[in-house]
């Protein structure tokens, strides 16, 4: 389990300065770009790679917290 503490910091890898990430089940989800990181053995996995995408979409490119990080627009 994911202390409230613990989550106050967390942020999605995306977009750091202005995500945060709710818990959802078995997942932390930013509540910007809807990513779905897994938590395994109790800590959460914060990498894009090992992220669940949201329906709808099909690479990370397309994502909002990406998106204001980068001029090219997907
Ligand atoms: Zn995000």
């Amino acid at each position: 389990m994911i202390s409230p503490d613990l989550l106050a910091i967390l942020r999605c890898p995306l977009n750091p300065s202005k995500t945060r990430l709710l818990l959802e089940g078995n997942h932390l989800v930013c509540e910007r770009c809807a990513l779905k990181f897994p938590i395994k053995d109790g800590f959460p996995v914060l990498v894009v790679e090992e992220a669940e995408l949201p329906s709808g979409c099909d690479t990370v490119g397309q994502l909002p917290c990406q998106c204001e990080d980068s001029p090219r627009h997907a």
